[in-house]
Parts: structure tokens; sequence; C-alpha cells
């Protein structure tokens, strides 16, 4: 993948936790808890209680940036389509 900053090539990694990895719009912080009960949220990796989330990502060194395509849950290593 290219940065859609520089177009340098991107480092595919992961992110990773031991809770579910969601966005939730807004800048406040909202109560821990799953994502999908809140309005405007993107579920970026489902959480297993066995494996912790995980999510594919992409890393710009030089921007300082990560980019994930969360389209179709294909990046999430806990979605059902996963390996
Ligand atoms: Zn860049």
């Amino acid at each position: 993948m290219h940065c859609p900053y520089c177009e340098g090539e991107m480092e595919k990694g992961l992110i990773q936790s031991p809770h579910e990895i969601s966005w939730i719009k807004g800048e406040k912080r909202k109560m821990l808890g799953r994502a999908r009960f809140h309005k405007d949220c993107v579920v970026l990796s489902e959480l297993s209680f066995m494996k912790g989330s995980a999510c594919v990502a992409y890393h710009c060194p030089t921007c300082q940036k990560i980019v994930i395509d969360y389209i179709d849950g294909k990046n999430d290593l806990n979605a059902k389509n996963a390996d």
C-alpha cells in the first residue's frame, strides 16, 4: 500500500489489543464497553476472549501515519471470513 500523504511504500503490520478495537465518533471518551452499542462507531476488530483483537494496519514512518482499511471487516483477524 502506498501512503496517501507522501506516496511512499507503507509497512504492513497489526494493531493488537486485549480489548475490542474500535473507532468512535467525537472527541469525548465514551463509557468502556462494546462499541457497537454506541452510535457512529466502527468496530475494527471484534474481541476474542482467547486471542484478544487484532486488525491489519499500514504504517508510514516518514509521515508517522497509520492507515486501516476496514471495508467488509477484511482486515479484522477475528472476522468470520478471516483465516
Ligand atoms: Zn507517508
